[in-house]
């Protein structure tokens, strides 16, 4: 039985005043609807700055933290960048690579997505790798060559059974942030293909992991994706930043109405 995950993607939002008002609404929400029904959790992937923060108000919450980035590299003369070490030491339980946002405006290729992918692992962090094709991919029908390229990719560097320690989000790039969501049935077609190609080398493993859905997941749409036998939970940008739409988000996955 897997574990249905909600992970709010925060992107280059929020400020220490702004996150303390939604974090306090995120848990007041929460701790309204009681205990956190088992089979499912919560997180937020946060700017560096504020993973302080994160781990002083959210420790001991159901909500967990992680980070949008991480070098590939452990250390060294890397200016800019941020090791999984460095994320591992502020309470990071996850580390998203791969976004289409990176791969796309800051050249991240498959090789090193899946470098960052290993080096999280070995720090400990759980990635949260994220494969998506373009609308032109999709319409000219290579959909499944392109998740399969970025998804074999990283087995081909960490292995199949890695995805045992990990998270995939398959985020269709032409739905981010556009306000134009995948039908449930567009998701789950993407999301049964990802689980059989990784079960090609890995039966048991693909079974177990997680397949998140991202791409203007909002309250009013992610019953019904969640309702979708492959679909685990969801990524979420934009609505993740508004407490009652992140909350409904939950509550979905949860199986539970928006409005308990
Ligand atoms: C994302 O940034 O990962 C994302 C899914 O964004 P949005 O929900 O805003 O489409």
């Amino acid at each position: 039985m897997r574990t249905r995950l909600v992970a709010g993607n925060w992107k280059m939002h929020g400020s220490r005043r702004a996150n303390a008002s939604l974090l306090d609404a995120l848990l007041g929400g929460l701790a309204k609807r009681g205990a956190q029904p088992a089979g499912s959790a919560c997180a937020v992937c946060v700017p560096y700055p504020y993973l302080e923060q994160m781990a002083a108000r959210l420790a001991g919450s159901p909500i967990a933290w992680g980070a949008q980035n991480v070098s590939e590299h452990a250390s060294g003369a890397f200016t800019g960048e941020v090791s999984a070490a460095m994320l591992a030491e502020f309470g990071c339980r996850y580390a998203i690579v791969g976004h289409s946002e990176r791969r796309q405006l800051f050249g991240e290729r498959d090789a090193q997505i899946a470098a960052k992918y290993a080096a999280a692992q070995a720090s400990g962090l759980t990635p949260i790798l994220c494969v998506g094709e373009t609308l032109e991919a999709r319409e000219a029908g290579l959909t499944e060559p392109v998740v399969a390229a970025q998804l074999d990719a990283v087995v081909a560097t960490a292995g199949a059974a890695s995805f045992a320690r990990a998270v995939i989000a398959y985020e269709p790039v032409w739905a981010i942030g556009t306000g134009r969501t995948a039908s449930a049935q567009q998701a789950q077609a993407v999301h049964a293909f990802l689980r059989a190609r990784l079960a090609k080398q890995d039966a048991a493993v693909a079974q177990g992991v997680r397949i998140l859905y991202g791409g203007s997941v909002k309250a009013a749409n992610a019953a019904a994706i969640f309702a979708m036998p492959d679909v685990d939970g969801g990524l979420i940008g934009g609505a993740s930043l508004v407490a009652e739409e992140f909350l409904a988000i939950i509550a979905a996955a949860q199986g539970q109405p928006a409005s308990t």
